[in-house]
């Protein structure tokens, strides 16, 4: 089982002051936190399918930096999925491995991990693929892993902070609704009006789900400094990812912003790696205020 913490959170409070109970989120009623979280992703859901149709723009494939290095073509944006194979390697070794296998306190919660990082690798080895020769065609095999990783990550926050066995249940549900995404817009563009909006918001909505969850429900683990970085670091990706030809033009044509991105992002899945490192099992007299919480019920009982 994993280790447990201070009941401060990340750190003890080194300073011995009495901590203020300020009023928080969390310190809602159960309830009308539950309520929030349905009536945002209920509103999320309407203004989707009320939306127009977006297709997808004539210059998507077009990247700032064409070169071809050592015989590869786009070389850089090619060779700069490397960090999301390593990170996804590494993240499963360490799952599968005697550390991945008791850092939980219900093991339940390992299965979306190892598909978080199943699909980060995959999403390395897919956009390899893409970038040699961006096109329609190639373009699923990069969305598809990177849906599976949004919808597990997710799922397992969810399972972590309100309900373990409701999550879980809705593992495979979620993954088929984001893979639906992206089939749909591929069979869509197939019949020559594509739409990628499904997509776009599995991509821009599960990061809002997950500061949602993050904001209104205790952590069941510390361990959230590392999550903050790596949530600075996708934000910084799409900032790359956005600037392409900007970013190309200023750093005089060594790296371009989508080269960044790839980069960026994938640090960005080893900083979660090491959230799942380095976090300990938050006190159990944290988490008692949460009478709901999935651990209470699987009579598993935190370590201290
Ligand atoms: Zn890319």
């Amino acid at each position: 089982m994993a280790g447990s913490a201070s009941s401060t959170g990340d750190s003890p409070n080194p300073t011995g002051l009495v901590r203020l109970n300020l009023p928080t989120p969390r310190n809602w009623d159960r309830r009308l936190r539950l309520a929030c979280l349905a009536a945002i992703c209920l509103a999320g859901i309407v203004a989707l399918l009320l939306a127009p149709r977006v297709p997808l723009g004539p210059g998507y494939h077009d990247f700032a930096d064409k070169r071809t290095m050592w015989g590869l073509p786009n070389a850089l944006d090619v060779l700069s999925n490397l960090p999301f194979c390593i990170a996804g390697v590494w993240g499963l070794v360490w799952l599968l491995g005697r550390s991945g296998r008791s850092a939980f306190v219900d093991p339940r919660e390992r299965v979306p991990w190892l598909i978080f990082f199943a699909g980060v690798t995959l999403t390395g080895a897919g956009s390899w693929w893409y970038h040699m020769a961006p096109s329609d065609r190639r373009l699923p095999w990069d969305l598809l892993p990177m849906t599976c990783s949004f919808m597990s990550i997710v799922v397992v926050t969810y399972m972590e902070r309100v309900n373990l066995r409701a999550g879980y249940v809705a593992l495979v549900p979620m993954l088929v609704l984001g893979a639906s995404s992206v089939v749909y817009w591929r069979v869509t563009a197939a019949l020559g009006h594509g739409d990628y909006k499904f997509y776009l918001f599995v991509q821009f909505f599960s990061p809002v789900v997950l500061v949602l969850l993050i904001a209104l429900f205790p952590p069941r683990y510390t361990g959230m400094r590392w999550l903050a970085l790596a949530f600075g670091l996708y934000v910084a990706a799409k900032i790359f990812e956005t600037w392409d030809y900007s970013f190309y033009r200023h750093l005089r044509h060594t790296v371009s912003g989508h080269s960044l991105k790839h980069a960026t992002a994938g640090v960005a899945c080893w900083c979660i790696l090491e959230m799942l490192r380095r976090r300990r099992v938050v006190a159990a007299s944290r988490v008692a205020a949460e009478p709901h919480a999935a651990y209470h019920r699987t009579g598993l009982t935190l370590s201290r």
